[in-house]
């Protein structure tokens, strides 16, 4: 199976699956989106109101935020992965439950491996804890930190950034870091000298139409 099958087959899986409470309240299951070869994959924590109506991750007032943020990194969500640590949206917007994080994890460790990402950005204190249990967000958001065969840097939720104000301009400043941060992962990787050339091969691909108009 090729990993955008991998990712397909995991987002019908999800819209079926009733293996925690979450199933009850779903009307539409939220797997994330983006490409099977993205080098950054964001993870947040569930999906809400808007995200449960539309089947989407980040499409309310956080999605917006987080959009700009990207912007701000000069990346689009079209070359990123955004999922959340729970496809279902917890009741009323409160805090996914342990048993619930247990049952969910299955599906985000198998995009985990079928993307194989350089970097993942956590979201929030939940998916943060996956990978760096009992950390705490105010002291070590946004430093990357080698864990297993990737990179993994904590960030404050966006919807936490629009709630206190206070915490925004630390979110501004963390997606600042974020390509220089990709640059470093890529070196660290080995896969830098891979992604110049895709740069490379890409930008002659968007020259090529301007020579065929010059004839
Ligand atoms: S949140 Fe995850 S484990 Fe729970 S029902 Fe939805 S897809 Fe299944």
């Amino acid at each position: 199976m090729t990993a955008e099958e991998t990712l397909a087959q995991i987002a019908k899986d999800v819209s079926v699956f009733t293996h925690c409470a979450l199933h009850a309240e779903r009307k539409r299951s939220v797997p994330g989106e983006g490409p099977a070869a993205a080098e950054i994959m964001f993870i947040g924590e569930g999906p809400g109101f808007h995200e449960n109506e539309q089947g989407r991750p980040f499409v309310g007032a956080a999605g917006k935020f987080l959009d700009q943020l990207l912007a701000q990194a000069g990346v689009t969500r079209a070359e990123v992965f955004i999922g959340n640590v729970v496809k279902c949206r917890p009741p009323g917007n409160r805090d996914p439950l342990p048993d619930e994080l247990a049952a969910c994890d299955i599906h985000l460790e198998a995009q985990i491996k079928a993307i194989n990402p350089s970097i993942i950005v956590t979201l929030g204190r939940f998916s943060m804890n996956k990978f760096i249990p009992g950390a705490k967000i105010s002291a070590i958001h946004g430093q990357m930190r080698k864990v297993g065969d990737r990179f993994v840097i904590p960030m404050f939720h966006p919807a936490a950034a629009l709630h206190q104000a206070a915490l925004k301009p630390s979110i501004l400043a963390d997606f600042g870091r974020l390509p220089e941060q990709l640059q470093e992962a890529r070196a660290a990787l080995g896969k830098k000298d891979l992604f110049e050339k895709k740069k490379e091969e890409a930008v002659q691909q968007a020259e090529k139409p301007i020579q065929l108009n010059l004839f």
